[in-house]
Formats: C-alpha cells, sequence, structure tokens
C-alpha cells in the first residue's frame, strides 16, 4: 500500500491535486469512498476535532482503514484542525494518517514553537505520521456565513511562510491565498465565488518547497481552483458543499418517502447528493488542465 507522503509526491510531480473531504457519518464517509473508487483516485478523509467527537476518533479510523485493506484503495485519514498536542496524540494513536496542528490563533513564532514540539512528539510515535502546519486567518467554521463575514482577511506573506516552515519543520503548508471556511449565502445562491492569489501561491510554492494545503475550497471559483492547482497546491479541503449536500440530499430522501422509517431506504439520497459533489470536485482536482464543462459532466 502506498504510503500518503508518496501520494502527495506523485502529485507534486504531476501538478495535480489530491482532494480532501470531511466526514462526520457513515453517509459522508461512503459517499467519498464511492466517489473516489469509481474515478480510482487517492482520497483524504478529514475529521475536525467535532467531527472526530460525534464520530469517534478510534471508529473512524477503523473504518478507514477496513476501506483501505479490504478494497486495497488508497483512502487516508486526516485529523483535520487540531488544536492541542493531546488530541493530535489520540489521533495519531488511532492510526490517522495525518494531522492539520492548527495553532493558527497564536502569533507565528509560538505558533512555530508549538508546532515543532509536536512534530517531533507526534513523530516518535509514528514516523509516517504528516503533520501540517498553518498560519494566517481562514476563520473557523464550515458553515453557512452572513455576506458581510470575513471580508479583509489577511493573506500569507512570502516571508512569514518561509521562516514558520524553517521553525516548524512540518510536512505540509497552509497558507492563506484568499481562501476561508463555509461559505456565503451568495454563494450558495451562485451568484458569488472566492478567488485566490495564484501569484503568492506561486511565490509561497517556491520559498517553502512542500506541499500546499488549500482549506476552505467551498465556493471557489473552478477556474482558480484550477490555477491554484498548477501554481503548487497538492491538497484541497472541500468540506461545505459536502454539508449542503447532505443536508439537501437527507431532506429529498424524507420527502420522497413520507412514512418510512427505514434508515437504508432513506439515506441513499444523502449518499448519492454527496457523491455527486465529491466526484465533481475529483474530476477538477485530478485533471486540471481539463475544461470545466469537459470535467464536470
Ligand atoms: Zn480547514
Amino acid at each position: 500500500m502506498q504510503k500518503l507522503i508518496e501520494v502527495l509526491r506523485r502529485a507534486e510531480n504531476g501538478r495535480v491535486a489530491v482532494g480532501h473531504f470531511n466526514v462526520a457519518d457513515l453517509v459522508l464517509l461512503k459517499a467519498v469512498f464511492e466517489a473516489a473508487r469509481d474515478l480510482n483516485t487517492p482520497v483524504l478523509v478529514g475529521a475536525s476535532e467535532g467531527e472526530r467527537e460525534f464520530a469517534g476518533t478510534r471508529q473512524l479510523a477503523a473504518l478507514v482503514k477496513s476501506l483501505r485493506e479490504e478494497f486495497d484503495f488508497p483512502i487516508f485519514l486526516n485529523a483535520d484542525h487540531t488544536h492541542s498536542l493531546a488530541k493530535a496524540l489520540e489521533a495519531v494513536k488511532a492510526g490517522f494518517d495525518s494531522v492539520v496542528f492548527d495553532l493558527s490563533a497564536l502569533p507565528l513564532e509560538e505558533n512555530a514553537r508549538q508546532t515543532r514540539e509536536a512534530v517531533e512528539t507526534l513523530k516518535s510515535i509514528n514516523p509516517d505520521v504528516l503533520i501540517e502546519g498553518e498560519i494566517g486567518d481562514i476563520g473557523s467554521g464550515s458553515e453557512i456565513h452572513e455576506d458581510t463575514a470575513g471580508e479583509s482577511r489577511r493573506l500569507t506573506t512570502v516571508p512569514e511562510a518561509r521562516s514558520f516552515v524553517e521553525a516548524a519543520r512540518v510536512d505540509v503548508f497552509a497558507p492563506a491565498v484568499g481562501n476561508s471556511h463555509g461559505m456565503r449565502k451568495s454563494m450558495i445562491e451562485g451568484h458569488a465565488k472566492k478567488r485566490l492569489d495564484i501569484d503568492r501561491i506561486r511565490e509561497i510554492k517556491t520559498a517553502v518547497g512542500l506541499p500546499l494545503t488549500l482549506h476552505g475550497a467551498s465556493g471557489t471559483a473552478d477556474e482558480d481552483l484550477r490555477r491554484a492547482i498548477g501554481a503548487g497546491i497538492n491538497i484541497v479541503h472541500i468540506n461545505t458543499e459536502l454539508r449542503l449536500a447532505w443536508r439537501r440530499g437527507l431532506e429529498s430522501g424524507l420527502a420522497a418517502r413520507e412514512d418510512e422509517v427505514v434508515p437504508y431506504k432513506i439515506l441513499p439520497a444523502a449518499v448519492t447528493a454527496v457523491q455527486q459533489v465529491v466526484a465533481s470536485r475529483l474530476k477538477l482536482f485530478t485533471n486540471p488542465g481539463v475544461s470545466v464543462n469537459a470535467s464536470r459532466n
């Protein structure tokens, strides 16, 4: 079985990105896995502290491991936005393949110092675990926001990126380049898109020489995602688009069968809705050179 670092190196060489999709239940996990398997492309499943709290850290690790082994398929598990060493240790001990160690709320030097300590501690438990560091402000919740939210976020500068990566010794780096968690109402209605600073991505990539992650990519213009991947993004996080599809799919599953109480007759509508979003995004991430119409059919 290939390792996550090998998958990321191949993505870097091929100028493509690995899709990262958050899961909080079996509907989301099934949808992500089925979409990735249909397209035969490696995939990262993410679970934040809140998602792990709900689904169970060890239970999620066991589910993903069972899929990886039974189907001999490159599906990996990431501990998304982990804010303490204790929570990171819990995930690594459970068998997670990577950790987003997120102390981005701290001043940069303190963030780098504590992240470096975490890198050493976590790799002493599993030398293959990958640690991602994060600086800058990309907002907190993968939720629906009012249109006025987070309009003036400060972007990561090249010197900040370089000094953080040198000090923290992370494997993967997450900059703030116009991305943000969650989606505004206008994005859900379809009349607004997030835009990314492509030149900044290219400059940061050259400066740090590591796989780069784009968090909060839901609602980003396809064209910007393609160019961002070309400029050096290797992991793209999608969560809110999935949550939206999950809710709509669930509602349609319930509405279609008014007196139905059998979960496995209601929930497939939610799986299908989420799977369509994952498949569409994976096609874009793995073929960023292909035109929108061709890749999203
Ligand atoms: Zn994120």
